[in-house]
């Protein structure tokens, strides 16, 4: 099994490696780089850098042909590209790895840039959203291209270009959608290095792009170290930090409906999205016939000897006087049927999510595991729930979800939780556009909160003022 997966890997890594070498050309040497991607950050923030002049000549009609590039590659070759991610980084699902790249095309683009005018006995004040220049990015692996892409079309439609340190273990899908992105917007444009990323990342260069003279504002999306390490730069910056998002389900829940969402939601691309249902606080009462509406939707329950061993596979210990259990990574990710093989079960074909009851003392509840298992608690009412939801997101305030047909209970998670986004009767993927109204990115930004980025998150305000004139009333 191990040697079939490397052997898997080292093919990738050849295949990507020579799509690379194919791409260049003239036109994407520039300052060594290759459609984009750089050795060193001070060639690439100075790529991005001209990349920002010259974009900034252009009228916004180029800004829209440009996103509409990306839109349209990542939706042709969504494939190609989700295939090549899943076999690179190991993790999630090759339907769902797919579906991320074709959803592209909901992230808005410029307009979602606006003008404000104010008029009055003194004249006229117009205030503009203006670009910032280049933006330092940091991506994470649970989805490195899909970030890149929604990052590339939220930042170029406000004006910017980017330089991003992308996941070690998702850089090579990076790199190949950068020198894609940067090939197709040379094409529809004559435009070079809008987006540029280090093709050999590490901490230090991530840490070379925060201190970076030429970068002027960072956006990270990752877990707690990253964002941690970008509220400490003297930089400004756009933190899109971690998440563990807990359910509520009261006595008064479609208890079908929230099944189903349980599971769209929880089991999406094997449980890796940041707002991904990780934790569920069920009322006593109805508790029961949930677990039993699960199955309908691609649930299979684990009895509490089955939940203990794969909690011991899933989690070591506390260490040094910490009270967090350590996340094994390489459960991260992997499919239901595979987590269920390491304890010796067989599930159905077509099981999405494994669940079952714990306390909330295991640690499938405080932590976020980012994989297809789903404690369920057994609460007294919905308070108790709510509480315990509380509890259990860390003050993240990233998302939370509550099935009720009770507006009260709706009313009172909503303001203990205080979450970036709070989902009633559907699956949390209904907060970014997909089955809920809004709009999609792959960065929300929790602890800095900005919310859902978009194009307007990557400006700056400018006024100008005209004095005694052009009010024409
Ligand atoms: P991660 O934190 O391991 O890595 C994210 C990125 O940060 C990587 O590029 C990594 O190399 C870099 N990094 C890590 N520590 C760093 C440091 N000290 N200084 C500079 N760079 C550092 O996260 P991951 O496993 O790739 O992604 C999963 C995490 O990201 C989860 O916690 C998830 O909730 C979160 N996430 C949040 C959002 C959001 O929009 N809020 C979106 C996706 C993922």
């Amino acid at each position: 099994m191990q040697a079939t997966e490397q052997a898997i890997r080292q093919v990738v890594q050849e295949v990507l490696a020579q799509l690379g070498n194919g791409g260049r050309t003239t036109n994407g040497t520039h300052r060594n780089g290759d459609w984009g991607v750089f050795q060193t950050v001070d060639d690439a923030v100075a790529a991005a850098g001209d990349g920002f002049k010259a974009l900034s000549q252009r009228p916004v009609s180029d800004r829209v042909k440009i996103v509409q590039c990306i839109k349209q590659l990542c939706t042709a070759q969504a494939e190609e590209l989700g295939r090549l991610e899943l076999e690179e980084t190991g993790i999630g699902r090759l339907d769902h790895k797919i579906q991320k790249l074709q959803i592209i095309e909901l992230v808005p683009g410029v307009e979602f840039l606006k003008c404000d005018a104010l008029s009055g006995d003194h004249g006229l004040t117009v205030t503009e959203y203006a670009p910032f220049g280049v933006i330092g990015k940091i991506t994470p692996v649970t989805h490195s291209l899909p970030t890149l892409a929604s990052n590339a079309i939220s930042m170029i439609a406000g004006g910017n270009t980017l330089v991003c340190n992308p996941h070690p273990a998702g850089r090579l899908i990076a790199c190949e959608g950068a020198r894609r992105i940067n090939r197709a917007i040379y094409e529809a444009t004559g435009l070079e290095n809008l987006v540029t990323i280090i093709e050999n990342p590490t901490i230090e260069t991530a840490n070379e792009i925060f201190a970076h003279r030429g970068v002027r504002l960072i956006c990270v999306t990752g877990g707690p170290f990253v964002a941690r390490a970008a509220m400490a730069s003297s930089k400004r910056a756009i933190v899109a930090g971690p998440g563990n998002p807990p359910v509520v389900v009261d006595e008064t829940a479609d208890i079908d409906n929230a099944a189903r969402s349980i599971i769209t939601g929880g089991a999406f691309d094997n449980n890796l999205l940041c707002i991904g249902e990780k934790e569920v606080f069920a009322v006593e009462t109805i508790f029961d016939e949930l677990l039993a509406a699960m199955p309908r939707h691609g649930g299979f329950q684990l009895n509490c000897q089955q939940i203990d061993q794969l909690t011991k596979l899933a989690f070591d210990p506390p260490k040094d006087g910490s009270d967090h259990h350590t996340l094994n990574r390489d459960l991260v990710g992997k499919d239901a049927s595979v987590l269920a093989e390491l304890i010796g079960v067989q599930v159905p074909a077509g099981t999405d999510l494994l669940y079952g009851e714990t306390d909330e003392s295991n640690p499938f509840v405080p932590e976020e595991q980012m994989m297809p298992f789903v404690p369920f608690v057994r609460c007294r009412n919905a308070m108790h729930g709510i509480e315990l939801a509380k509890e259990h997101e860390h003050n993240f305030r990233h998302t939370s979800i509550i099935h009720t047909r009770d507006v009260r209970n709706m009313t009172t998670m909503g303001r203990e939780m205080d979450t970036t986004l709070f989902v009633k009767n559907g699956p949390s993927s209904a907060g970014l556009g997909l089955g809920g109204e809004g709009y999609l990115s792959f960065s929300i930004a929790t602890p800095t909160g900005e919310g859902v980025t978009s194009a307007l998150t990557f400006t700056r305000q400018r006024r100008c003022a005209l004095v005694d004139d052009l009010r024409i009333i």
